[in-house]
C-alpha cells in the first residue's frame, strides 16, 4: 500500500483498529497528524545520575543495568508485576513494571540499559515503577517522550513514527519560500521534522524546534493580517470631525492624555472609509468606559448610533448607568436591551432601535444573536473582549453595515504578544491610571488570620465603606470549599450581624443579580459576598475592601481583575488574599500579588508560572492552538515571525504569488484546526 500523508493510521503497521482508537483521541488520524505530534520532550541519555543522588519523587534517566529479574508476581486477576534489580554499580535500585511481560522481556539481565521515571520507595530501598526501558547504543542520544493515552506505549509511538518518517521522508513537501528560509537561517521541513523526533543531540533538536516554531507563528501572524485585511472592505459609516468639548465639559473629570489620545485614535479611524477594527487596551480602572461614551457621543453627532455589548447583564446594566450619567444631559437617548426585561419593554426599545430614537443602545451578547435591527448603526464597542475569538470578532462586523469595531480588553498582555493575538486589530493602550489612584494594599494571610481579617474589614465598613467577599464555590463540595450560600449565612449570623450583606451568584436570576447590584452601588448593602461573578468590570468606588477566599484557585490575571474591584476612588483601598493550606507554589504566588499592582508586569510574571497553556488557551482568545510555538519564550522567533508575515502580507495581500502558495495552504490549515 501507498502511504501518503493523508492516508489513515490505520495503515501503518502495528496501528489496528484499536490502536487507532488511542490515537484519535490524542487527535491524531492520519500520517500528517502522527508526524506533527511533537514529542512534549527528550531523555538526554547522556546525562544520567547515580542512584544515590535521586530524590524521591523527582524524575531521572539513570544509566545501568538489570542485574536480576524475579519472577513475575500474580497479585490478582489480570494484574501481574514484574520485578527487576537494577545496579549503576554503586547502589541498586527496584524497578516494577505491571502487566507487560513483552517489555520485561525486552531486555535481558546484564545489559547496559537508561531508565527513566520518577523515584519513588524510601531511603533504605528505592524503586522506580513503570520506567522507560533504553537500551544503550541507540545511535541517539536524545529520546523522544511523547503525549500518549492509554493503551499506548512510549516505545509503541517510537517506533511508529519513526516508520512513517521513513515511508514518506523524501516527499515532505517544502511550503517555506526559499528566500525567507535563506534569510532566517532555517533547515528544510523534512530535516525538521525527522530531527524533532529523532535528533542526535540537542544541537540537531533545537534547529529542528526553530524551523517548526517559525512556521507556526509566521502562518498564524501572516493568517491574522489576512483576516484584517479582510474585515476592511469600504463602509458606508465614513463618519466627520464634530465638536465634541461639550462631553469633556459635562464629565466630572479630566481625562489622562492617554483617554485623550485613545479618543482620538479611534475618531481618526471613524473618518476613513474603512471601518476602524480597534482593541482599547488598559488595566483594570484605567478608564476605558469613559473613552467608550466619547467615541459615542462623537458618531451620535455624526447622527448615527452605538451598540456597545457586555459580558453579563451586570455590566452591561452598569454601563448603561454609566452612560446614561454621562451622555442623557447632552441629549443622547441611552437604552439597555438585556433579557431580564419584559417583553414590553423590549419591544419599546426594539421599537426605538429600528427608528433611530435610541441613539446608543447596551446590551449583553443577546444584541447580536436575536434580530435586533437598526436604523443606522455605525459603531460596535464590546467590553472585555477576552471572552470573545476571533470569529466573533469577525461576526460583529455583519450587524449594521460594516460598522466600526472597538474592543475592549483589561487583560494586559505584552505588546509583542497583544500584536499576535489581536493581529486583526489596531491597539491603542491605556498605560496610566487616572490621577490620585492609590495602590491597592495587598496582604496574604492563611485562615488562621480570618478573624482578625473580618475585624479589619468591619473598620472599614464603620468607616462608611464598602466589602466584597469573593468565595469561589457555589456549590459545598466534598473538598471542603464552602458553598457561596452557606458561607454567607453563616457570615450574616456571626461575624457580620448587624451588616447589611448581599450574595451573589452566578446561578441567580438576572434580575435579583441586578438588584443586588443595585442595593450594594446605592450603599444599602455593605457587604457583597460573592463568587467570581464580580470579576470583570464591576465599578463601585465606595468599596474598598475585598477579600479572596480560597485564593490558590486563582491565577494571578485572575486574582488581579478580583482585586480591580477596589482601589477605584481615592481612598486607601486593601486586598486580602486567604488561603488554608498553601502550597509553595501558591504561596509564591500570592507573595508576587503583594508586591505587583501592574498588571501588565503581573502578566508577564503569570506567563513565567503558568506557562501559556493557560493563558493563551485558544478558549480565552480564540486564536487557534498552537502545537510547538510557545508565545511567552519563543519571543525572538515572534518578532521575527511578525516581521516576515508583515513584509510578504504587504509585498502580496492575497498571497497569490506561487511561491506564497504553501503558505496559503499552511494558513488554511492552522485555521480549521481551531474548529475540532
Ligand atoms: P475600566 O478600564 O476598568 O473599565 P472604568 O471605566 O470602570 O475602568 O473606570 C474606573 C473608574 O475610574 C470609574 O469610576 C471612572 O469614573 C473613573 N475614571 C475614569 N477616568 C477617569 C479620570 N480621567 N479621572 C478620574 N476618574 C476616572
Ligand atoms: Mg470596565
Amino acid at each position: 500500500m501507498n502511504i501518503s500523508l493523508e492516508s489513515d493510521i490505520k495503515n501503518l503497521k502495528g496501528v489496528g483498529p484499536k490502536r487507532a482508537e488511542c490515537y484519535n483521541k490524542l487527535s491524531v488520524h492520519t500520517v500528517k497528524d502522527l508526524i506533527y505530534h511533537f514529542p512534549r520532550g527528550y531523555i538526554d541519555l547522556t546525562s544520567s545520575t547515580p542512584i544515590k543522588d535521586t530524590i524521591i519523587g523527582e524524575v531521572y534517566a539513570i544509566a545501568g543495568r538489570i542485574t536480576k529479574k524475579l519472577p513475575p508476581a500474580r497479585i490478582r486477576k489480570g494484574m501481574t508485576l514484574f520485578k527487576a534489580v537494577f545496579t549503576d554499580d554503586e547502589e541498586d535500585l527496584t524497578i516494577t513494571i505491571y502487566n507487560s511481560e513483552y517489555l520485561f522481556n525486552s531486555f535481558s539481565e546484564g545489559e547496559p540499559v537508561v531508565l527513566y521515571g520518577k523515584i519513588s520507595g524510601n531511603l533504605v530501598r528505592k524503586e522506580m515503577s513503570s520506567p522507560l526501558v533504553f537500551k544503550i547504543g541507540a545511535s541517539n542520544q536524545m529520546q523522544p517522550v511523547y503525549p500518549i493515552t492509554e493503551g499506548l506505549t512510549q516505545a509503541l509511538v517510537r517506533v511508529t513514527v519513526k516508520n512513517a518518517l521513513s515511508l514518506i521522508n523524501n516527499r515532505i513537501y517544502e511550503p517555506m519560500p526559499k528566500d525567507i528560509l535563506k534569510r532566517m537561517g532555517l533547515c528544510s521541513l523534512a530535516y525538521a521534522l525527522y530531527n524533532i523526533h529523532f535528533p542526535p543531540d540537542e544541537y540537531s533538536m533545537q534547529t529542528a524546534k526553530k524551523r517548526l516554531v517559525f512556521d507556526e507563528l509566521l502562518t498564524l501572524g501572516l493568517g491574522m493580517l489576512l483576516l484584517k485585511g479582510r474585515n476592511r472592505e469600504k463602509t458606508p459609516n465614513k463618519l466627520y470631525d464634530q465638536n465634541i468639548s461639550e462631553f469633556y465639559k459635562a464629565i466630572p473629570f479630566d481625562l489622562t492624555s492617554c483617554q485623550y489620545r485613545a479618543v482620538n485614535e479611534c475618531i481618526e479611524d471613524m473618518k476613513k472609509d474603512r471601518p476602524m477594527n480597534r482593541l482599547l487596551q488598559g488595566d483594570v480602572g484605567s478608564g476605558k468606559t469613559v473613552v467608550a461614551a466619547a467615541i459615542s457621543y462623537f458618531v451620535y453627532k455624526n447622527k448615527k448610533q452605538t451598540a456597545l455589548m457586555a459580558p453579563t447583564e451586570i455590566l452591561a446594566s452598569q454601563h448603561y448607568e454609566t452612560l446614561k450619567g454621562f451622555l442623557e444631559p447632552l441629549g443622547v437617548r441611552v437604552g439597555l436591551l438585556i433579557g431580564s426585561v419584559s417583553a414590553k419593554e423590549r419591544k419599546k426599545i426594539n421599537e426605538g432601535i429600528i427608528s433611530g430614537e435610541i441613539d446608543v443602545v447596551i446590551g449583553t451578547q443577546t444584541l447580536y444573536q436575536q434580530s435586533v435591527e437598526f436604523y443606522d448603526l455605525a459603531l460596535v464597542i464590546t467590553d472585555e473582549q477576552h471572552r470573545f475569538g476571533v470569529e466573533q470578532r469577525a461576526s460583529l462586523s455583519k450587524k449594521g453595515e460594516n460598522p466600526h469595531i472597538l474592543v475592549m480588553s483589561a487583560t494586559p498582555i505584552p505588546r509583542t504578544l497583544a500584536l499576535m493575538i489581536y493581529g486583526d486589530l489596531d491597539i491603542s493602550v491605556l498605560d496610566e491610571l487616572p490621577r490620585g489612584r492609590k495602590k491597592v494594599i495587598t496582604y496574604a494571610v492563611t485562615g488562621k488570620l480570618r478573624k482578625r481579617a473580618f475585624g479589619f474589614i468591619k473598620g472599614e465598613l464603620d468607616k462608611g465603606r464598602q466589602a466584597y467577599i469573593v468565595c469561589p464555590m457555589i456549590e459545598d463540595n466534598e473538598q471542603g470549599l464552602k458553598s457561596v450560600k452557606s458561607y454567607a449565612n453563616e457570615l450574616s449570623q456571626n461575624e457580620f450581624s448587624g451588616y447589611s450583606l448581599g450574595l451573589l451568584h452566578g446561578k441567580m436570576k438576572p434580575k435579583e443579580k441586578d438588584n443586588i447590584m443595585l442595593r450594594f452601588k446605592s450603599g444599602e448593602i455593605s457587604v457583597l459576598v460573592s463568587t467570581t461573578v464580580v470579576e470583570v468590570g464591576v465599578d463601585v468606588a465606595n468599596a474598598t475592601v475585598i477579600l479572596i477566599e480560597n485564593s490558590e484557585r486563582f491565577g494571578l490575571s485572575q486574582l488581579h481583575q478580583l482585586r480591580g474591584r477596589v482601589g477605584r476612588g481615592s481612598e486607601s483601598s486593601y486586598c486580602i488574599l486567604v488561603t488554608d493550606n498553601p502550597t509553595e507554589d501558591c504561596k509564591k504566588r500570592l507573595k508576587i500579588m503583594c508586591r505587583i499592582s501592574d498588571g501588565f508586569e503581573l502578566s508577564r510574571e503569570d506567563l513565567k508560572m503558568r506557562g501559556p497553556g493557560d493563558f493563551f488557551g485558544s478558549a480565552q482568545h480564540g486564536l487557534p492552538k498552537l502545537k510547538i510555538a510557545d508565545m511567552s519564550e519563543d519571543i525572538e522567533i515572534l518578532k521575527k515571525a511578525q516581521a516576515e508575515a508583515k513584509r510578504i502580507y504587504e509585498s502580496d495581500p492575497e498571497l497569490l504569488n506561487p511561491e506564497n502558495k504553501g503558505l496559503r495552504s499552511l494558513i488554511k490549515e492552522l485555521f480549521e484546526r481551531r474548529s475540532d
